[in-house]
């Protein structure tokens, strides 16, 4: 019988969900996601978690109960960092010790450490780590991974070209051909956020269904981003806010959008830096912006307000075009 190994949907999940499914279905294990995020993993993540965390982290919680008792392992990688001198959100790096300490009764954790900080040297050993809860076979492991790896490219491809991994499924319709000469608003937030449609209240499909082109920062040439985030002054530590300044960077040069939505989860310290910087730098380059800021207590109507008035005030402003405010 195979190993049956369950995958919360929720953190790294839409970063990275096709390479480790790829990589354990082809040593033989099965793979269970978690289910899509309901209204009972919401109230069980936040049941389950200390109160201080963030929206994703509480909803993290609730995905691992709901593969509990459905699988004989739960991947929860401990990620500190996916580029040399960076770091992901302490959150990710203590994940497996606070689901683990939060939760009773859980079947074992995969949390291997994943750490490339200094170099990615050790990619290898890595997978191997990963890899020996199903195999102790190297050959098998390696070849395993490469084709995973193979996965992981095409899926960015994928997102790049316009499909979007709403709760790991891609969306049928590519954004940029929802309708001809429709407003380009820019989403930005972490990708748990943006893809995640109960968490998110579904704002990607409320702005195609609104016949809005969305844009999001994966869909951007990521060299490029690299190469604009290493202009900031001061070098961003954390691996998501350079992609997302690097990223407003390039809406500013390619100037192919009529506005930016910024999604921020309450309580996450990097948000609430990055989404300063953003709002700052839309100001000046006089672009139409948006914070939606969300936590447990969001009213689905007040988003809904917000996000018509938004798409309002761009349709104003490109109707009036030269009324600007003299406060800009
Ligand atoms: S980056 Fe922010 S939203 Fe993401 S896990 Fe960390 S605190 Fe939470």
């Amino acid at each position: 019988m195979s190993v049956k190994i369950g995958i919360p949907r929720g953190l790294w999940f839409y970063d990275y969900f096709p390479l480790w499914k790829t990589f354990y279905e082809e040593l033989g294990a099965e793979i269970i996601f978690s289910d899509k995020t309901n209204k009972q993993i919401l109230d069980q993540g936040v049941k389950n978690c200390v109160d201080e965390a963030c929206l994703p982290v509480k909803l993290f919680h609730g995905h691992v109960i709901n593969l509990k008792d459905k699988v004989d392992y739960i991947f929860v990688p401990k990620m500190m960092s996916v580029y040399k001198d960076e770091y992901i959100c302490p959150k990710f790096c203590g994940l497996p010790e606070m689901v683990n300490h939060s939760i009773k009764g859980l079947p074992p954790l995969i949390d291997t450490e994943i750490n490339f900080s200094k170099s990615r040297k050790s990619l290898m050993i890595t997978a191997y780590r990963f890899g020996s809860y199903v195999t102790k076979n190297p050959i098998k492991i390696r070849r395993a991974f490469n084709n995973a790896l193979m996965a992981y490219r095409k899926y960015r491809e994928d997102v790049k070209d316009g499909k979007l991994p709403i709760d790991g499924e891609f969306s049928p319709k590519k954004p940029s051909v929802v309708a001809n000469n429709s407003k380009s608003i820019a989403v930005v937030g972490h990708t748990y956020h943006l893809y995640d449609s109960y968490g998110s209240m579904s704002i990607l499909q409320k702005l195609r269904d609104s016949k809005v082109s969305v844009i999001v920062p994966e869909m951007m040439n990521m060299n490029k981003i690299n190469k604009l985030a290493s202009t900031l002054e001061k070098k961003m530590f954390w691996s998501y806010g350079r992609k997302l300044l690097g990223a407003a960077l390039h809406f500013g040069e390619s100037r192919e959008i009529d506005g930016i939505i910024y999604i921020s989860s309450f309580g996450c310290g990097i948000d609430s830096i990055v989404e300063d910087l953003f709002e700052r730098w839309s100001r000046s380059h006089s672009i139409p912006f948006l914070l939606l800021t969300i936590d447990e207590h969001t009213g689905e109507a007040g988003i809904n307000t917000r996000l018509e008035a938004f798409l309002d005030m761009i349709d104003w402003r490109v109707n009036h075009e030269s009324d600007l405010s003299p406060h800009g």
